[in-house]
């Protein structure tokens, strides 16, 4: 979980994995995925993700949650997109309470 401005902890709404932002790849995080769902990564490419202009980037499922999005919480947390894991603390733009209700 990652620890919030104030160094109260998350408290795993799982609204950073809901909506229409989109969630970038870089090759890293495409080999890591892959990895940790024991696939080769030109397949989890072609199952889990699409391009937007000449970015990689998750595929969503319906309601535009993220396509790794379940009950339970994140499919590949552990080895979930950098994108995933400077969220809220280390991100490039202000982020509201509309985007984390914990920031
Ligand atoms: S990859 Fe995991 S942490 Fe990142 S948006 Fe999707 S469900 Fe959330
Ligand atoms: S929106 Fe904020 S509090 Fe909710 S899961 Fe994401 S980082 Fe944690």
């Amino acid at each position: 979980m990652p620890m919030m401005p104030d160094n109260t902890t998350c408290l795993n709404c799982r609204q950073c994995c809901r909506g229409k932002g989109l969630v970038y790849l870089n090759h890293d995080d495409e080999v890591r995925a892959a990895q940790y769902l024991r696939m080769e990564r030109r397949d989890f490419v072609k199952e889990y993700c699409k391009r937007s202009d000449n970015w990689m980037v998750l595929k969503s499922k319906e309601a535009l949650d993220c396509v790794f999005l379940e009950k339970e919480g994140c499919r590949i947390y552990p080895a979930r997109p950098e994108q995933c894991r400077k969220f809220p603390v280390n991100w490039p733009y202000p982020v509201t309470n509309e985007d984390c209700p914990h920031s």
